[in-house]
């Protein structure tokens, strides 16, 4: 099967992505969503999707086509009907031409996430284009799935919208403060999602994760040395440990971020970033200013987390302190370099 997802958004694609891939099918997900106003919701949905299906390295394809006045004029007759009448058969009817046009046999939605949406409107929209373009629909109730797909684009830090997308729906969220929940079908109903991603002081058998620490710092006796003095945190996701980090107190005023290491196949998904924010939550009550040594490929991830304040070098560093040449990607390591972080002032990761 060769699939094309139409995909409204990144948070409504979480779900259906890792679901359809624990059945081992690989959806091409396709952005075509002319239905959401103004430019600025349109811009930051679609460049959500892009940065996180490149993150989960799925394939995407991005059909630009941003049209208020178009929509606007398509639908104005009818409002009440708008989805049914235009919005679904516009999105399904390009998604269904473009897999014709490119060699995919079967195409599906991601609007079947959302109990929000008319579930068996869409299915039948969907089967009526798949019928012209003589294509497979491919069903499936993803609704079982929303509330914990939702819970991991929260955790991801994915952008989450707060309407469905058109200016219509967007004047709704604020005159329905009444309205009744979305209808399910029957014995449908939404589990409760387990905290995905929880953070923790390790106080015993912290030697367990050496061989993790010694991804970003080659040197197993220095670590013995700063494990023993230092308070080593774990983020878990889904109760496996992902993302560790190591912290020593040098003086009453300032602490040092020793260690912080993600595993590799986890890595680009924002656990260093958070673990970096619940390590700052968790010592700017006591300390003014966290410190960190990185290899000059690393200085911009810092300065990103807010470690802006060069502190100093040290030269040669890991030639000293090395039996063997260290690399870090292309780089021979030869510098140390230092900068810090404000913790009184500075207390947000940007
Ligand atoms: S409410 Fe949502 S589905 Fe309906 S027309 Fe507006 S954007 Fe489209």
């Amino acid at each position: 099967m060769k699939l094309l997802m139409h995909t409204c958004c990144a948070p409504c694609s979480v779900y259906c992505i890792d679901s359809l891939r624990k059945e081992e099918i690989e959806p091409t997900v396709y952005w075509y969503n002319p239905n959401i106003h103004p430019y600025i919701e349109y811009k930051t949905r679609r460049d959500t999707l892009k940065e996180y299906t490149k993150s989960i390295n799925v394939e995407a394809i991005f059909q630009e086509e941003y049209g208020l006045d178009k929509f606007c004029k398509n639908v104005i007759g009818d409002l009440e009907n708008r989805c049914m009448n235009y919005c679904y058969p516009i999105r399904l009817e390009q998604t269904a031409k473009y897999a014709k046009e490119n060699g995919y046999d079967t195409f599906t939605t991601t609007l079947l996430v959302s109990p929000y949406q008319n579930h068996e409107g869409i299915c039948e929209v969907a089967e009526r284009i798949a019928k012209n373009y003589d294509l497979k629909f491919l069903y499936r109730d993803f609704r079982i799935g929303f509330r914990e797909g939702q819970a991991k684009a929260r955790e991801l830090g994915l952008y989450m919208q707060k309407y469905c997308g058109c200016i219509f729906s967007e004047e709704s969220r604020y005159l329905s403060h009444n309205q009744k929940m979305p209808k399910l079908p029957e014995s449908f109903e939404f589990l409760p999602v387990k905290h995905l991603i929880n953070i923790k002081k390790e106080r015993e058998n912290k030697e367990q994760y050496i061989d993790l620490l010694l991804e970003a710092d080659p040197s197993k006796e220095m670590i013995n040395q700063y494990l023993s003095i230092g308070e080593l945190f774990v983020l878990t996701y889904k109760d496996e440990p992902v993302c560790v980090s190591v912290v020593t107190k040098i003086d009453n005023d300032i602490i040092e971020l020793k260690n912080i290491v993600t595993k590799e196949n986890y890595r680009g998904k924002g656990y260093a970033k958070k673990m970096i924010k619940y390590l700052v939550d968790n010592y700017k009550q006591k300390y003014n200013k966290m410190l960190v040594g990185t290899t000059e490929n690393n200085i911009p991830f810092y300065v990103k987390q807010g470690f802006d304040k060069y502190e100093k070098t040290i030269k040669n560093y890991f030639i000293d302190t090395a039996d063997e040449e260290i690399k870090d990607g292309d780089l021979h390591c030869i510098d140390m370099y230092y900068y810090s972080k404000d913790l009184i002032k500075n207390n947000e990761v940007k």
